[in-house]
């Protein structure tokens, strides 16, 4: 077996020189086989979390024909999660994998263990005027950008409150200390980057977006300070053509691969971004 023979050479040349015999120092000194540096591992996959919002005791916006938010966003997080295990460049997780309750803080906290390189929260949204209807996008902000993004914040943050006992008095101290944390990491500037792509994406797609439709403020599931998240309304089921392509499969299709676009999109642009 030459190549034990090598190693152990090797050894007691090493050996030696360590006692001072100048004579094999060079021999020692010479640069290790090729054969002995390990190869480098080829990139991990990223690791995509998807976050149907609601499930289980909690159904979310209910649709005018009775479609319940927590059962669309689930059908469309498995179109998407599809979509990125398919080219084999994406490891993908959810939240919940069934019509489960899973606390807003728990979600977060799944992610975070799992140490996560993007996070996505699927909802549909509900609107007193059945005429509203569009996609819209959200980031993580102390002070929420208008009187609507608070008031849909704290809906979203109700979820919590489905389990009695439940207190969400710490909810806003914890969005503060989160951004702290967030923007000493650029986490802030990332999470708006990929919000700012997947408005991009649906509009390339020729999904209806919301005007202004990238807003900001206090959503709780948002709060991990690593993870770059955004979270995607994806429709209202308060209006009736919302809510009939939100349960077609051609439209939830459609949504997946604009989604699955504006997540490559974002990881191209943070490795050139690192390169540069
Ligand atoms: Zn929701």
């Amino acid at each position: 077996m030459p190549a034990l023979h090598r190693r152990d050479l090797l050894a007691v040349l090493t050996g030696l020189t360590a006692f001072g015999f100048g004579a094999v120092d060079a021999w020692a000194k010479a640069p290790a086989p090729k054969s002995v540096k390990k190869p480098t591992p080829p990139p991990r996959p990223k690791l995509v979390f998807l976050d149907p919002g609601h499930g289980g005791k909690d159904p979310g916006a209910q649709g005018v024909r009775g479609t319940q938010e927590k059962a669309v966003v689930m059908a469309i997080a498995r179109e998407l999660q599809r979509e990125l295990q398919a080219g084999g460049r994406y490891r993908v997780m959810l939240t919940r994998s069934s019509d489960s309750y899973v606390a807003l803080r728990e979600r977060v906290a799944r992610a975070q263990a799992a140490k996560a390189d993007l996070f996505l929260s699927l909802h549909a949204d509900s609107h007193d005027n059945p005429d509203v209807r569009g996609a819209s996008v959200y980031t993580l902000s102390e002070a929420a950008t208008d009187r609507e993004a608070a008031a849909l914040a704290a809906r979203e943050n109700r979820a919590d409150a489905v389990v009695a006992g439940l207190k969400l008095a710490d909810k806003d101290d914890n969005v503060a200390r989160t951004l702290v944390a967030m923007s000493h990491r650029g986490t802030v500037n990332d999470s708006r980057r990929l919000a700012e792509t997947i408005v991009q994406g649906f509009s390339r797609s020729g999904v209806r977006l919301l005007p202004r439709t990238h807003r900001q403020a206090g959503f709780a599931v948002l709060t991990s300070p690593d993870i770059p998240a955004a979270l995607v309304e994806l429709g209202y089921l308060s209006n009736p053509q919302d809510e009939k392509l939100l349960t077609v499969r051609q439209h939830q299709i459609a949504l997946a691969r604009a989604l699955r676009g504006s997540v490559d999109a974002h990881f191209a642009a943070s490795t050139a971004t690192r390169k540069a």
